[in-house]
C-alpha cells in the first residue's frame, strides 16, 4: 500500500533539487507535497506513495527544521550584533529569534519536504 505505481521518476521530469525546490513527491517527482501553506496531502496526487510512512514519521523533519534555523539565527544575531554593538548578547539572540518567525513556514514546508526525499533517497 505504501509503495507507489511507478517507482521512478518518469523520463523529462525535474532534478532532485528541482523537485525539493518546486515542493514535488519525490517518487514521480509530478505531485505536489503540500496542497496548502500547512496542509500536506497525505498521498501524492499522482503516483499515491503515502508521505508519512509511519507514525512519527515527521520527527526527522525537527532536525532538518533546526538545522536550517540556527545558521539563520547566527547570521541575523550576528548582523544586529554589528549593528548594536552595546545590546547584550541575549537581547541580540531573542531579536534574532522573532526575526524568524516569518520564515516559519518555509522552514516548515522545507524541512518536511527535504526530509521526505532524503527518506526516499535512502531508503
Ligand atoms: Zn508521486
Amino acid at each position: 500500500m505504501d509503495e507507489p505505481n511507478r517507482s521512478s521518476p518518469i523520463e523529462g521530469s525535474p532534478s532532485r533539487l528541482q523537485s525539493i525546490a518546486k515542493g514535488l513527491c519525490p517518487l514521480c517527482r509530478e505531485g505536489q507535497i503540500f496542497s496548502g501553506l500547512f496542509q500536506m496531502n497525505p498521498t501524492c496526487p499522482t503516483c499515491e506513495v503515502v508521505f508519512e510512512r509511519e507514525p512519527g514519521y515527521f520527527s526527522g523533519a525537527m532536525y532538518i527544521s533546526y538545522a536550517m534555523a540556527v545558521p539563520i539565527v547566527a547570521v541575523v544575531s550576528l548582523l544586529i550584533s554589528q549593528v548594536f554593538p552595546a545590546w547584550s548578547y541575549e537581547r541580540v539572540v531573542a531579536i534574532a529569534f522573532f526575526a524568524l518567525l516569518p520564515l516559519t513556514p518555509v522552514l516548515f514546508r522545507y524541512s518536511r519536504i527535504l526530509w521526505i526525499h532524503f527518506d526516499r533517497a535512502i531508503g
